[in-house]
């Protein structure tokens, strides 16, 4: 079994310290099931590729095993696909041989570690359970581009059809930790058969390599009840503890906004101008049941609450403070029955798909989008207007070009320290023309504010429907 990794930020072969390995030379580790090879099969100034080799002997295997044996399974002990596939054996490779580069320690080049590269891996062998369409669901939103190859259960016996087996590249810029802790928890997922007898212990590895990513992931809920095998009382821990990392982390984001922005756009009460907007854009719609994602503190709702027209409004946010707050505001515990029966408030997030969401004439996408990094805002995309798929939807961001006419905004900064980009109306314009065309919307745009002749509005909205 063979995993690659190739860099081409010269000087590449800085691969080799990252990885503590010497691209000079070729390298053997004993391991408890067979031996791992690393070694170099090219490494210019240009492009360096790192092969790790796997050789699982099945005999030491047999003899390791742990766990319920399955008496009955003498020969599949020795006859199975483990030694020829990437699976939890080359997740264990990767830590016992790669273990500083995994956790991001170089001593040589600190700075590089800490950098995203060019960097492109190949598993010659992994086994998809649930396809490639899984697969696909795994790697993409964090940002890889992904090209397989399925390979026929037997060559010469086409009529047998596809295996589970599959030459998987992926590409990215990526920090090579991130890289590694992707491959580490995502090849056992995709295998879906793990060696070892699975204990507390992998929760924490699990969160561990999880880190900065796992909270977010679109498929979180499949990649962990599949990392601890399955175990439901394991996964549930594991969920647990990453819903309150990924709100925690929102909320001390959040804790910080507000201020900052509110102070730079309240001179033109754009808030104002901008929820005005929304609103007029829902009631040409004609719409009537309504679904405001990120509601922050409701103001929208508010003023939605005001309009007969909204039958049904929903306020989701992932920020339980927010939400909090939102119910002060909208004062719900005080609102007579029928008032109160018009709005509920979701504790949720824009990640998942998410039934709740489902079926709404229309959604609300206010100042969110640029608190996404781009692999949430790939899941995003999908979650809005794939699953949750309302007839409109009514997004805003802040205008870029439009920053040179706010005083006490630096050239280059955003206007908010959580934002992950800020668009220019010609980048925001080829992004929305895009989602429409994947997805089957149509869309149009406006400013939100006064025009500038020379840069536009501080606010640019998109109205989608279908
Ligand atoms: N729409 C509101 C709030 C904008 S601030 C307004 O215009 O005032 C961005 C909001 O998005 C915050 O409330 C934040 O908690 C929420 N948010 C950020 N990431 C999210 C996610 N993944 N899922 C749901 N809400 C999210």
């Amino acid at each position: 079994m063979l995993l690659t990794i190739s860099s081409t930020l010269p000087p590449a072969t800085d691969l080799g310290y990252l990885l503590h390995k010497s691209p000079f030379r070729p390298h053997v580790f004993e391991l408890p099931f067979g031996s791992a090879h690393v070694f170099y099969p090219e490494a210019t100034h240009e492009r360096c590729t790192v092969a790790l080799l796997l050789e699982v002997d099945p005999v030491a295997l047999v003899r390791d095993r742990r766990g319920p044996s399955g008496e009955g399974r003498a020969l599949e002990q020795y006859v199975n696909d483990r030694p020829y596939v990437a699976s939890s054996f080359m997740s264990v490779a990767i830590a016992r041989v790669l273990g500083a580069a995994l956790s991001g320690r170089s001593r040589e080049r600190p700075a590089l570690a800490e950098q995203p590269l060019p960097l492109t891996a190949r598993l010659s062998v992994l086994p998809c359970r649930g396809g490639e369409g899984f697969l696909r669901r795994l790697f993409e939103p964090l940002g890889y581009t992904v090209s397989t190859a399925r390979h026929s259960l037997d060559e010469t016996v086409p009529e047998w059809g596809d295996s589970r087996y599959f030459t998987v590249v992926l590409e990215g810029q990526k920090r090579l930790s991130e890289l590694l802790g992707h491959l580490y928890v995502l090849i056992p997922v995709l295998d879906d058969d793990k060696h070892y007898w699975v204990t507390e212990d992998e929760v924490d590895k699990l969160l561990r390599h999880g880190e900065g990513w796992l909270a977010a992931h679109p498929e979180r809920d499949a990649i962990t009840r599949r990392y601890l095998r399955h175990q439901r009382s394991l996964a549930r821990e594991a969920l647990a503890r990453l819903v309150s990392e990924e709100t925690e982390a929102s909320e001390e984001r959040e804790a910080t906004r507000n201020e900052e922005e509110a102070v730079l756009e309240q001179r033109i009460s754009l808030d104002e101008q901008r929820r005005e907007a929304v609103v007029a854009a829902l009631k040409q719609g004609g719409v009537t049941r309504v679904v405001d994602m990120g509601c922050g503190e409701g103001k929208l709702l508010k003023a939605l609450l005001k309009e007969r027209q909204f039958t049904e409004l929903i306020g989701m946010d992932v920020s339980i403070r927010s939400l909090e707050l939102a119910k002060d505001r909208l004062d719900l515990e005080r609102l007579p029955d029928l008032q109160r029966q018009r709005i509920k408030l979701l504790h949720g997030s824009l990640m998942y798909r998410d039934k709740r969401l489902a079926g709404f004439d229309a959604a609300t996408v206010v100042e969110v989008i640029e608190h996404l990094d781009s692999p949430r805002l790939a899941a995003f995309e999908r979650v809005l207007f794939e699953w949750a798929r309302p007839g409109m939807v009514v997004l805003t961001t802040p205008n870029a070009e439009f920053n040179v006419r706010f005083e006490g905004l630096p050239a280059g900064r955003f206007r908010h320290k959580d934002h992950r980009f800020e668009w220019t109306r010609a980048e925001f314009e080829s992004w929305g023309r895009g989602v429409a065309g994947r997805f089957g919307y149509g869309v149009r745009f406006a400013p939100v504010g006064v025009v500038d002749a020379a840069v536009g509005a501080p606010t640019q909205m998109a109205v989608f429907s279908r």
